[in-house]
């Protein structure tokens, strides 16, 4: 019982702090922590970020890690070894879910890690990289939380985005002056945004029969009109206000790259096309290239 108040409690200090650090901790950290992560878990177009990523020494965080492929090694497992979502880790590699690991090719694993400095917490770690401490203490299962170890290194599962996009952007106030999208299809919720069993999801999954019109969610022009491994047939759609939408899982697509498109115009049917158990859309909102949760942006 005192197992289950620690963490409870843990947890709610956490979250009301963390509208007062991340606007501190937010900020420094959103290179070294956000932006790896956030790139790793996007779709392909969004990969090259990656690249500019780099260790951040002053707190002991890595962002990305290698793994050698051993006898044995499926992606399912690493992708559960890790933590990591098995979209990203797919991508990341360029790869596909059907696609054989050959043993000792290196894989790329989008993850960050911290090493333990004297004073930490899992708590306190948890406020420091944005993260709930059930996510923390989830990812390190192998780790005692009350017996944490200078030098320990402990995988940071991801991140919180819509606090960050909010915090992050003070002086824009993106967060207060978004206007409201319009929901692509009307249909139940079956997939909410944020972490599941499998890993982050970073959209929203609505329900709908095939064929059913997908609406645009505001004007814009589209950049990108095709099929992607996993999303199936997709539209991306660029704002004028910097936002992004995506829409996957398509049937078929009715617009073609660099087409303008009106609020409530119909740009593709709905369908099965990609990775998917059922008929659904499949709906992502970026904001300044970072995954936010599509229900705040929706009216
Ligand atoms: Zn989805």
């Amino acid at each position: 019982m005192v197992y289950v108040d620690y963490w409870s409690s843990k947890a709610r200090c956490t979250m009301k702090r963390k509208w007062i650090s991340s606007l501190l901790v937010g900020i420094i950290f959103l290179g070294s922590v956000v932006g790896p992560v956030a790139a790793a878990l996007c779709p392909g177009d969004f990969l090259p970020w990656m690249s500019a990523a780099t260790a951040e020494p002053e707190t002991g965080l890595s962002t990305g890690r290698d793994h050698v492929v051993r006898n044995g090694d499926t992606l399912w497992a690493l992708s559960r070894e890790y933590h990591v979502d098995l979209d990203a880790l797919l991508l990341m590699n360029n790869l596909d879910e059907n696609d054989l690991l050959t043993v000792g090719r290196t894989l790329k694993i989008p993850i960050s890690t911290c090493t333990v400095k004297k004073g930490d917490t899992l708590s306190s770690l948890a406020s420091r990289y944005q993260v709930s401490v059930e996510a923390l203490a989830m990812a390190n299962q192998g780790k005692d939380p009350y017996q944490l170890e200078v030098g320990d290194v402990l995988i940071i599962p991801g991140f919180e985005a819509d606090s960050i996009a909010a915090s992050s952007t003070p002086s824009r106030g993106y967060s207060i002056d978004l206007a409201a999208f319009g929901w692509p299809v009307s249909g139940a919720v079956t997939s909410a945004y944020g972490w599941r069993k499998s890993g982050f999801h970073h959209g929203v999954d609505i329900a709908q029969e095939t064929g059913a019109p997908i609406k645009a969610a505001a004007d814009g022009i589209v950049i990108f009109s095709g099929a992607k491994p996993i999303y199936g047939k997709t539209v991306i759609i660029s704002h004028n206000d910097g936002r992004e939408t995506l829409y996957a899982h398509a049937q078929s697509i009715l617009v073609h790259k660099n087409q303008r498109v009106r609020k409530g115009q119909i740009i593709a049917l709905v369908g099965t096309t990609g990775r998917t158990t059922g008929p659904h859309v499949h709906f992502e909102v970026k904001l300044n290239g970072k995954t936010v949760n599509p229900l705040s942006q929706l009216r």
